[in-house]
C-alpha cells in the first residue's frame, strides 16, 4: 500500500498552503519542499471504499426488507396483542 502526506508547514510551505498530498517514496517521512515532517494522510485508495459504503447500506436495507416481509405476519399478531393489552390498560384506568 503506498503512503500519503501532508505538509503542515502552512504559510512558509507550497505544498502545505495547496495541501497536496506528497506520496511518500522514502522511508524518512519528510516534505521534499521544506524538509519538515509531514503529517499521515489517508490514501487515495480509501475512496472507493467511500464509495462501496453506501451499496452496502442499500443492501443491509434491502436485506432487513425483506427479512422484515417474511416476518411481517408475526410482527402484525404481536401489533394486535399489543393493541389489545393497550386496551384493557385504558379499560382499568377509566373504572378508576
Ligand atoms: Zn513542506
Amino acid at each position: 500500500m503506498l503512503n500519503y502526506g501532508k505538509c503542515t508547514n502552512i504559510g512558509i510551505c507550497n505544498k502545505a498552503n495547496t495541501s497536496e498530498l506528497i506520496l511518500i517514496v522514502n522511508p524518512k517521512f519528510k516534505c521534499p519542499e521544506c524538509d519538515d515532517e509531514l503529517s499521515f494522510a489517508a490514501p487515495k485508495e480509501s475512496s472507493t471504499l467511500q464509495k462501496a459504503l453506501p451499496i452496502a447500506l442499500i443492501l443491509c436495507i434491502m436485506g432487513l426488507g425483506g427479512f422484515w416481509m417474511l416476518n411481517s405476519k408475526k410482527i402484525a399478531s404481536t401489533s394486535a396483542q399489543v393493541t389489545k393489552t393497550t386496551h384493557l390498560k385504558t379499560q382499568l384506568t377509566e373504572k378508576k
